[in-house]
């Protein structure tokens, strides 16, 4: 069953496990929290993570945080990273703070790098890289996590050629509820047997026509994918 098309902030929540979609839009900015009785994740912190944390849960929930799940690196998944890891040294965040992210993804380190240099010995907390090269299930605060990969691929102008990115998708479980959350893919069919029977799948449906490419799933085919999911979103549309 489809849930809601395109109209930001996406909601669904079943008992104490809860997920809110700030917003998804390709090139612009994705930004997803998610919530259990006990913790806080982000998912994809693009650009304004920040503004809708603040609104959402507060500066002390926002010290809380305890893990950040990056998709992929391209920037409408991650431009809120630097802000976000900035706050938290200003407000004097003390928890360690993990961030995962596919293996190869040089965004994340370089952002990483260049903060340390920037605040060097000033830094509250401690920061933990995860880099995912594996598909193994891992347990957090009670929530049990299982990267896939999937086909997200860029077009490169100046040789007009395309490349493929590192690119996860993630599962999320707790207390027998099953999110699914394919990040910027392509058709694939991780993602199709991860989504199946998920409570929720969040897919995007990121290609402006219906021709397939490896970029970005069509209506169709996000469409195709959600309808084996006990509910789904559309995300990532073009406006
Ligand atoms: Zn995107
Ligand atoms: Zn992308």
């Amino acid at each position: 069953m489809i849930k809601q098309n395109n109209k930001y902030p996406l909601t669904w929540k079943k008992d104490n496990f809860s997920i809110k979609i700030f917003c998804s839009i390709p090139n612009i900015a994705t930004g997803i929290l998610l919530k259990t009785r006990s913790s806080h994740f982000i998912i994809d912190p693009g650009d304004g993570i920040l503004r809708d944390l603040n609104k959402e849960i507060g500066t002390q929930n926002i010290l809380e945080i305890s893990d950040i799940f990056i998709s992929h690196g391209h920037h409408d998944h991650i431009g809120g990273v630097w802000s976000l890891l900035t706050y938290l040294r200003v407000m004097n965040k003390k928890s360690p703070l993990s961030i995962y992210f596919p293996k190869g993804c040089v965004e994340i380190g370089s952002i990483y790098n260049a903060f340390k240099k920037v605040y060097s010995k000033t830094i509250s907390y401690e920061i933990i890289l995860q880099e995912i090269g594996h598909t193994k299930a891992f347990k957090r605060k009670s929530v049990l996590i299982k990267p896939f990969p999937v086909i997200h691929k860029e077009y490169l102008h100046d040789i007009d050629k395309t490349r493929q990115v590192p690119a996860l998708g993630y599962t999320f479980t707790y207390q027998g509820k099953k999110i699914c959350y394919g990040g910027d893919t392509a058709y694939c069919k991780e993602l199709v047997l991860n989504a199946k029977k998920s409570h929720l799948a969040i897919l995007e449906a990121g290609h402006a026509d219906e021709t397939p490419n490896e970029m970005h799933m069509t209506l169709a085919e996000a469409k195709s994918i959600g309808e084996t999911a006990k509910e789904y979103f559309l995300v990532h549309v073009p406006e």
